[in-house]
């Protein structure tokens, strides 16, 4: 196997790791310099000069947290046409990446902010042998392989490498330019006040300030201080390992067959993944004889990467870091007018590369539920289903996320041995590879009951418009879309005009056009779930399918799920 296997490397270095080898050196390490685990953040090149703003003022929505999460959730509410105000404890931005590689769902929801259509290049889709994610055991025997290089039903390909504080900046100057949104660094949150019809918040800065709201978003990350001040209580999976993060730019052109490799080798745990253009990563577990003290050295990231040929001749080290990944989630989500979202709502291990992904679609779901009852065009009780939707949805993901670690993080011999044979013997067919997680949303829902297609991905593919080419939320659009096969959905005046006001789209897709299917892909989707309408919400999940002849009932079943109160 090619991965990590640099040219000019210097002699003796081998692509499989030598453990004994790394062992003694990540000792030496350990001796020789001073313990700095979780260092200081380094700046990017890109490092933006502090700024501490004055405090918010009265807003309609108040996101704590400036991390990616925060920021896209003020976009899309801004958007929609809402006052927004996102607070920021720390006057920087953190400057070390995380998440490295993110999905095809994250990356439609951008386009949906803005992200896509002057920033698609910050993102490098998955290639690589054998689906792109392969789990190789000590020897490098191949135990199983993801389908990362799959035709992904968002538009967008399936899994990308970007680099973190890249994007967060990007979003940063989105949000500080959409009408209605403000970003406000070195204010903290300490505590919420909810009565009838709103919230008061006291946050702290240079001075305490009190910023009233209609509601309030905790976005504040792993630790949320929202989260504490409301007695959220935590599920744990009972996971837990520490991983040294190295992130460094090849300076010698690197042989890698496949986008993302976990070594699962009992000796040294360690993933080797493309983190987005010019960028590569490893991470490595921590064993029990290397303390996290020493897992935190330079001079033990060095170490770890020779065996792979990467070395200060061949690389330039951007940062270091230990991190601690586990599998937790709050037990709720909302306490009246408050609403948790991104790791302050959940947290895994990052195997499946989904901790970001899952952030980004919790701001999609909240938004759009928060913007229509903000304009009066849906319940207050429609925001009764984020919570369920997105816990059921996350569990399924944290539940694969833990248990590709249990795989990889096996330091026993032994154990690992008997886990190889178990996944050899699962991989009878060694060309298979397996599919991503595809969970649908958990319930109760915003969906017609009881049909396979809702609650699950709608697509987005190429079409073709006065001899225009481009994706459909781009030349289409449409918050709700509403979607034939071959003739346009007929809606009464009454509904036309309700649909239209909730930002409906009303289209048929067909290879006759107008609205063109140029890759099949609307085709082919309709075939799968063996209809001939879709009727897709603004967070990108089919409320219902039918036929033609359904399309009065599913929206009758839209306008009352939207505005009957208690579902
Ligand atoms: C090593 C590693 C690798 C990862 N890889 C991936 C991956 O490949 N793909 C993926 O999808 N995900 C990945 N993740 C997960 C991903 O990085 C996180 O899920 C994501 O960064 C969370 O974003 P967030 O906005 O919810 O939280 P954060 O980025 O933590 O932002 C929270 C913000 O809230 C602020 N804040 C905290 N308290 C307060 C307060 N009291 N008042 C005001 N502000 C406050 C913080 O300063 C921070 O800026 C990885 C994580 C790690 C650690």
């Amino acid at each position: 196997m090619a991965v990590g296997r640099a040219h000019g490397r210097p002699a003796g270095a081998h692509p499989h790791l030598r453990p004994r080898r790394a062992a003694r050196r990540v000792a030496a390490a350990g001796r020789l310099a001073a313990c700095q685990v979780r260092r200081p953040p380094q700046p990017p090149p890109d490092r933006q000069e502090p700024t501490v703003s004055a405090p918010p003022t009265d807003v309609d929505v108040l996101v704590v947290g400036g991390g990616p999460v925060g920021l896209l959730t003020g976009i899309l509410l801004g958007r929609a046409g809402l006052q927004v105000a996102v607070v920021e404890r720390w006057p920087e931005r953190y400057p070390l990446p995380r998440a490295c590689t993110i999905d095809h769902e994250a990356l439609r929801i951008l386009q949906a902010a803005g992200v896509m259509a002057d920033h698609a290049d910050l993102f490098e889709p998955s290639v690589g042998a054998r689906g792109g994610y392969q789990f190789r055991n000590g020897e490098g025997e191949l135990l199983m392989a993801i389908d990362w290089n799959r035709p992904a039903e968002s538009g967008w390909a399936n899994t990308n490498g970007f680099h973190q504080p890249s994007l967060e900046a990007v979003l940063e100057d989105l949000a500080v330019t959409t009408p209605g949104v403000t970003v406000h660094r070195g204010w903290s949150f300490a505590s919420t006040d909810q009565d009838d019809d709103g919230a008061t918040t006291l946050l702290t800065g240079e001075h305490p300030v009190s910023v009233r709201s209609r509601w309030v978003i905790g976005a504040d990350g792993a630790n949320s201080a929202v989260r504490t001040h409301l007695g959220i209580e935590v599920g744990d999976s009972g996971f837990e390992a520490d991983w040294l993060v190295v992130d460094y730019r090849p300076l010698v052109e690197q042989e890698w067959d496949a986008f993302v490799v976990q070594h699962c080798d009992p000796r040294q745990p360690a993933t080797a993944v493309k983190s987005g253009p010019g960028r590569r990563r490893f991470e490595f577990m921590r064993r029990d004889d290397v303390t996290p003290e020493q897992l935190g050295q330079e001079s033990t990231a060095w170490a770890l990467m020779a065996p792979f040929g990467v070395t200060p001749e061949t690389a330039e080290l951007e940062r270091h870091a230990v991190y601690t990944f586990r599998g937790r989630w709050a037990q709720t989500w909302r306490v009246g007018r408050t609403f948790l979202a991104g790791d302050a709502a959940h947290l895994m291990p990052p195997f499946m590369g989904q901790g970001l992904c899952a952030g980004l679609r919790d701001a999609r779901a909240l938004a759009w539920r928060l913007a229509l009852v903000h304009r009066g065009l849906a319940d207050p009780a429609v925001l009764d289903s984020y919570g369920p939707e997105r816990a059921g949805h996350v569990r399924e993901i944290i539940d694969e996320a833990v248990a590709a670690g249990r795989v990889i993080c096996e330091l026993d011999p032994a154990r690992a041995a008997a886990r190889d044979a178990e996944m050899r013997r699962a991989l009878a067919d060694p060309s298979d590879t397996k599919e991503p997680p595809h969970p649908r949303l958990g319930h109760p829902s915003i969906t017609v009951p009881g049909q396979d297609a809702a609650g699950r991905l709608a697509p987005q593919a190429r079409v073709r418009v006065d001899g225009v080419t481009s994706l459909f939320d781009d030349i289409v659009g449409g918050d709700w879309q509403l979607i034939g096969r071959a003739t346009t959905p007929e809606l009464d005046d009454d509904t036309a005009a309700w649909f239209a006001g909730l930002g409906g789209t009303v289209t048929a897709v067909s290879p006759a056009g107008p609205v063109v299917d140029v890759d099949g892909a609307y085709g082919a989707w309709f075939d799968a779930h063996d209809c001939d309408v879709v009727l897709a919400r603004p967070d990108f999940y089919v409320f219902g399918v039918g036929v033609a002849a359904d399309v009065p009932a599913l929206l009758t079943q839209l306008r009352v799920a939207l505005t009957v109160a208690g579902r």
